[in-house]
C-alpha cells in the first residue's frame, strides 16, 4: 500500500510559536459541501505536553463551549502528542473567529467551569472517566491565555 500524504506530518513542528489556531485546510465533499480543519495548538510541540487527565477534561468541555461559539462544528479531538485539538467545521470558517472561539472557551474554563459543569464524568458517559482533572485543565487554561492566541502559527499574531 503506497503511503498516504498527511499534510499534519508535513508541518515542520520545530518552526511553529504555539499558542496557535491554524487553518490546515478546506476539503470539498462530493456533494458540494466544504469542511475546514483547524489546528489549535495549545502548548509548544516536543517541549510540553498537557497531562492526559486535563487534556480529557479540556475535550469534554470544549465539545461544548466550542458549540456554543461556533457554527457548523463536527468534532474537536485531542492530538495524541497532547499539545492540542483538531477542531473539523462545515464549512469554510475563518481562523481567527475560531482562535476568539477558543480564547473565549478557555476564560470559561479558566475561571467560570465548576466540576458540575464538566459533561460526561460518569462511567456511562466515557470511556475513562476516571482520568479527568478539572484543577489541571484550568491551571493550563490560565497558562495559555497567559502566552495568547495567534492567528499565525509561525508569526505571534495575538488576538
Ligand atoms: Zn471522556
Amino acid at each position: 500500500m503506497p503511503q498516504a500524504n498527511v499534510e499534519s506530518f508535513e508541518l515542520d513542528h520545530t518552526a511553529v510559536k504555539a499558542p496557535y489556531v491554524r487553518k490546515i485546510t478546506v476539503e470539498n465533499g462530493p456533494a458540494g459541501d466544504k469542511i475546514t480543519n483547524f489546528d489549535l495548538r495549545l502548548v509548544q510541540p516536543n517541549e510540553e505536553a498537557i497531562g492526559m487527565a486535563g487534556l480529557h477534561t479540556i475535550e469534554h468541555l470544549l465539545a461544548g463551549l466550542l458549540r456554543t461559539r461556533l457554527s457548523g462544528v463536527i468534532d474537536c479531538s485531542p492530538f495524541g502528542c497532547q499539545t492540542g485539538f483538531h477542531l473539523i467545521t462545515w464549512g469554510e470558517q475563518d481562523n481567527t473567529e475560531v482562535a476568539k472561539a477558543l480564547k473565549s472557551a478557555l476564560e470559561e474554563i479558566a475561571n467560570d467551569i465548576e466540576w458540575a459543569d464538566v459533561p460526561g464524568t460518569n462511567i456511562e458517559s466515557c470511556g475513562n472517566y476516571k482520568n479527568h482533572s478539572l484543577f489541571s485543565a484550568k491551571e493550563w487554561a490560565k497558562l495559555i491565555l497567559s502566552r495568547g492566541i495567534s492567528t499565525d502559527p509561525f508569526e505571534r499574531q495575538v488576538i
